[in-house]
């Protein structure tokens, strides 16, 4: 099956046959998605006003209960801790979820994907190994960091800045971010930083708050 560019399914022709439709989901991912949804049922409806109304303490308790459930490791390969079921089962679970409650939603979209991802799909091997079994089953939370004052849609125009420290270890982050979903409580934060002059961004990981990349 040939790969689609971004929204070119809305403009290309495509054969029936490629395309996906619910006949067509395995016995685990309905498993996956009806326990999703009893979870959901079960701990989030009812309690629904909680999150609106910014209990973040009791976001963070619910995502952690969704990592011991497995949900938050849907799309991390199961060398690193994941259940290794890829895109279209986290999609069942998100599906429900999202149309649950905005504020759990966010937490779980901006964890799984934008907090996740980046590593599993750009990270080394060694970023892997050390960030993803921990974000896989919830025992830390992520977040991602591309947005500040002056740069939203055009990212490129971010002016935060790493700079390589003298003894070439570390890098220290000069610079602001804003709208960081989960920011109150993530561990492990992917940043946005133009490495000295370079004119393109680089994309690092860091587990605390004070931003510093752990690796040059
Ligand atoms: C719920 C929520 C969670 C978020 N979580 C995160 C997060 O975890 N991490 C993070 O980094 N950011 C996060 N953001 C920020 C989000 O990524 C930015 O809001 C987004 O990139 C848009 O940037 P902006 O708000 O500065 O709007 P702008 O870029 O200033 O855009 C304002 C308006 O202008 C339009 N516009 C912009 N450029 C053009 C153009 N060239 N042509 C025509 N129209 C244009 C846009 O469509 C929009 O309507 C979050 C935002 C929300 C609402």
């Amino acid at each position: 099956m040939a790969t689609l560019k971004g929204g070119e399914f809305l403009i290309k022709e495509i054969p029936a046959n490629e395309i996906f439709s619910v006949e067509e989901l395995n016995e685990e991912q309905k498993m996956l998605r009806d326990s999703a949804k009893e979870f959901i049922d079960r701990e989030v409806v009812p309690q629904r006003e909680r999150f609106e109304k910014k209990d973040y303490a009791f976001t963070e308790e619910t995502m952690r209960k969704l990592g011991d459930m497995g949900m938050l490791g849907i799309a991390v390969p199961e060398e690193y801790g994941g259940l290794g079921m890829g895109f279209v089962t986290t999609m069942l679970a998100c599906d429900y979820l999202s149309g649950t409650t905005g504020s759990l939603a966010t937490a779980y979209g901006a964890h799984t994907g934008i907090g996740t991802l980046p590593i599993v799909l750009y990270g080394t091997e060694e970023q892997k190994k050390k960030y993803l079994p921990d974000l896989a089953t919830g025992t830390k939370f992520g977040a991602y960091c591309l947005t500040e004052p002056d740069a939203g849609s055009d990212a490129n125009s971010g002016k935060t800045r790493a700079k390589l420290s003298e003894d070439g270890k570390h890098y220290i982050i000069n610079g602001q971010k804003m709208w960081i979903s989960n920011a109150g409580f993530a561990d492990t934060f992917t940043l946005f930083a133009k490495i000295d002059d370079d004119k393109t961004s680089q994309v690092s990981s860091s587990t605390d708050l004070s931003w510093r990349i752990l690796k040059a």
